[in-house]
């Protein structure tokens, strides 16, 4: 059986808000089967954010979710390593709005979760396994989902810049290949928007610490983690937002410029297409007829470095 899991025990940390600038108390607790992920606000009650797109809330550079007006900013990062570890059913206890930005990436998340324990659960996870394909787009930007064996992630971005005009990277995600390539991939900006997200009140958190800065020609921070930062950090980001559909999914996810707004209009998009899917209790369901004539590993889904 492919159990559900939690965490063994409960674990914090300290961080900012990259947002707000603000100290955030973070803890994971550990929580039943079927609980899901839930965030909860011990600076208002204990009041919970359960984490699923129905509760999708403002998306501007992050995304954010709300209920009964209670609301918790920047997830993605922190659900791209929970849905990567396989942690289907969590408390994240936050006494801000705030998740921390801790270094820009999923990396600190991945090591917090291993150093709380990982238990496996007596019930089955369910995934959600994509049939048809399911796509949407806004102008030049795209995403979309076909079915495959496995979750694997295709992503292109091109900006007006010298370093990233274009990049591209295709990744099976694994809790591995996760962890190696994509978690330690940190967040990004460009230095003439910060001064304008400063003076509307964002990123006043923000510092080489926990972001890439570029300017004109070069990034300002001494050095990247990889040649191809930016594009994984998109997958990290797309990862996250699609963990707001409450499964891990099945399928091959293509997006070309997308963002926050795109993937979380997706994460909908695809909850609505009931037709496009199916819950299955194992990863590679054998019995699939849909699986017969595509290529099992026909793509080499890990390009070397
Ligand atoms: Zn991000």
């Amino acid at each position: 059986m492919d159990a559900q899991r939690s965490v063994r025990r409960q674990i914090s940390c300290v961080g900012i808000g990259l947002h707000s600038g603000n100290k955030v108390n973070l803890t994971l607790k550990p929580a039943p089967a079927d609980f899901g992920v839930r965030f909860r606000r011990t600076d208002l009650g204990d009041h919970e954010v359960p984490a699923t797109a129905q509760n999708l809330g403002g998306i501007q550079l992050a995304t954010g979710l709300a209920s009964n007006e209670v609301a918790v900013e920047t997830v993605e990062h922190l659900l791209a390593a929970l849905v990567s570890v396989g942690i289907d059913n969590l408390i994240v206890e936050l006494n801000s709005p705030e998740v921390p930005i801790m270094d820009g990436s999923a990396a600190p998340f991945i090591y917090l979760i291993h150093e709380a324990g990982v238990k496996r659960l007596q019930t089955p996870r369910k995934y959600l396994k994509i049939v048809r394909p399911i796509a949407i787009s806004r102008g030049d930007k795209r995403i979309a989902l076909f079915p495959s064996d496995h979750f694997k992630v295709t992503y292109s971005i091109s900006y007006d810049h010298p370093l990233l005009r274009h990049q591209s990277r295709t990744v099976r995600i694994t809790e591995e290949s996760f962890a190696d390539e994509i978690a330690p991939a940190r967040t990004f900006t460009f230095l003439k928007d910060v001064e304008k997200l400063r003076q509307n009140g964002l990123a006043l958190g923000g510092s080489l610490e926990n972001a890439i800065v570029l300017g004109e020609t070069g990034v300002l921070n001494n050095a990247l983690r990889f040649e191809d930062e930016f594009v994984r950090h998109k997958i990290l980001d797309a990862i996250g937002d699609l963990a707001l559909i409450g499964y891990p999914v099945i399928g091959h996810l293509v997006a070309h410029r997308a963002g926050h707004a795109l993937h979380t209009a997706f994460a909908v998009k695809i909850l609505e297409e009931t037709h496009a899917w199916r819950l299955v209790e194992a990863p590679v369901d054998i019995a699939t007829p849909a699986a017969v004539g595509l290529p099992a590993h026909g793509v080499a889904a890990r390009l070397a470095n």
